[in-house]
């Protein structure tokens, strides 16, 4: 595989659900694989946690799981196949149709049916149809398209001024959590996050020594005013675009993304850029300039990973779009500059900020990072320093956290006792590793925290040479 300090997140889905379309995934760069709770059968989601973890064994690199909870989003039915509306037509949103046609289709929360007001203008599948509703009714509201196209199924649903409810956790999201917890998945995406408690809410169904990683998902108005306090509580961040763009008004939407960005690499906290980033490839083999730009604009702005969603889900060319991001990636990063952040003076900071300069300044050709919650390793990345760092860890749920962290190549390795032990480790390691394996007079900086065992103890550098 590649190296690349850029995480790609892939979403599993009909186009990749085999065994060897994972594992070929995986060899190409797919980082994290996200499976979108949405859309699949908890039965779909214990097979495709066994591929990855297949994948994970045979490649003999760690494998991030990242569920990704519905939360109050309303969608439409299930569809007949190749269901097509034209500019013009009535179609019928009704609280008796299971499944759709042309015609019309139902939703998965019929009741919004009755706050559904005339005139209203109504977006599925993230905007791709568009229609307004011409006549109500006590079951039906009917509407006229206005902008036709593929109707897919269980596609998002939208119309202003219309929302769910986000008291508490439904039923349906806490048997998804109950599935996490037991298919042993490594992150959880908690979708239409308002505000901190909505993030508190899920956390209290885990266990509380659980190391799941939370990301909430900022795709509301508020959640975007109470992005500070939401990340106070939760593991990271996803931009999440596609709802993102229907609930502000478009043109924020990359404002708000790099305003995200910049306060999860302050933070130390990972974030993921998502949703339509290569989108022109669920159908052809090559993106359009827009996307490219989109990206590499995602990068240069620091973002810890960026996700791909149909694409790999449902598109024609998922190895080849999964390809085509590690090229974007490759050329966006030699344009990124180190982030000379500085932040409050603690040890753990400026340990880890001095780590990257110094490395910077003696030409190291790696960081060896020992770190037992994976902070001294995210803190090292915050500064996007270009030598990989190499996250060493006993704890094998940390070492797949690490996967979703700009620039840093996690690995399981024993318990380090002491001093010396942690200097046998740390030589071994940068003479063998599937990274880059330094050769004769090479230089290369170990950070760690000491005692060993005890975390957010960063407060050792030292420099070494083969
Ligand atoms: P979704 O979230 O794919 O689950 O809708 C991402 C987004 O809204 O951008
Ligand atoms: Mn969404």
């Amino acid at each position: 595989m590649k190296v690349k300090p850029v995480k790609i997140v892939a979403t599993v889905g009909p186009a990749t659900h085999t065994t060897e379309m994972i594992l070929e995934l995986a060899k190409v760069g797919v980082d994290v694989f996200r499976i979108n709770y949405s859309h699949a059968t908890q039965e779909e989601a214990i097979e495709r946690t066994k591929w990855i973890r297949e994948a994970e064994k045979a490649l003999d690199r760690p494998l991030t799981i990242m569920g990704d909870l519905p939360g109050p989003k309303i969608r439409i039915s299930d569809m007949e196949h190749n269901t097509n509306l034209e500019k013009g037509q009535t179609f019928v949103v009704s609280k008796h149709i299971t499944i759709g046609n042309k015609e019309g289709c139902g939703l998965n929360h019929p009741s919004i049916i009755d706050i559904l007001e005339v005139g209203a203008e109504v977006f599925i599948d993230d905007g791709t149809i568009k229609l307004v509703i011409t006549h109500k009714d006590k079951d039906t509201a009917t509407a006229e398209v206005l902008v036709g196209g593929h109707l897919k199924p269980k596609k998002g649903f939208s119309a202003e001024g219309i929302s769910l409810s986000t008291a508490g956790v439904s039923e349906k999201d806490k048997a998804w959590i109950q599935a996490t917890i037991e298919n042993k998945a490594d992150a959880l995406a908690i979708s239409f996050v308002q505000d901190a408690s909505d993030v508190l809410e899920v956390k209290k169904l885990f266990p509380k020594d659980s190391k799941v990683m939370l990301i909430a998902k900022i795709e509301t108005a508020n959640g975007v005013a109470n992005a500070e306090s939401i990340l106070d509580v939760a593991d990271g961040l996803m931009v999440a675009r596609g709802d993102l763009g229907l609930a502000v008004p478009i043109a924020k939407v990359p404002h708000i993304q790099k305003q995200l960005i910049d306060l999860c690499v302050k933070r130390a906290k990972p974030v993921i850029t998502a949703t339509q980033m290569l989108e022109s490839m669920i159908s052809k083999p090559i993106p359009t300039r827009a996307e490219v730009t989109d990206v590499s604009n995602a990068i240069l702005d620091r973002t810890d990973a960026v996700m791909l969603s149909a694409e790999t889900a449902e598109g024609k060319f998922p190895v080849e779009t999964v390809q085509m991001m590690v090229k974007i990636i490759d050329e966006a990063v030699k344009h990124l500059p180190p982030y000379d952040y500085q932040e409050e003076g603690t040890i753990p900071n400026a340990i880890s900020d001095s780590v990257g300069k110094i490395a910077s300044r003696i030409d190291a050709k790696l960081v060896i990072a020992f770190t037992q919650s994976g902070i001294t390793a995210r803190r090292i990345s915050r500064h996007r320093h270009h030598q990989p760092v190499i996250a060493l860890s006993p704890d094998a749920n940390i070492i797949r956290n690490l996967n979703f962290v700009w620039g840093v190549h996690p690995y399981l390795i024993p318990y380090t006792k002491d001093f010396d032990h942690m200097l046998d480790a740390a030589k071994e390691m940068a003479k063998s590793n599937r990274i880059l394996c330094l050769e004769k007079d090479d230089n290369y900086v170990i950070s760690a925290g000491m005692p060993f065992g005890q975390s957010g103890t960063t407060n050792m550098i030292l420099v070494e040479k083969v």
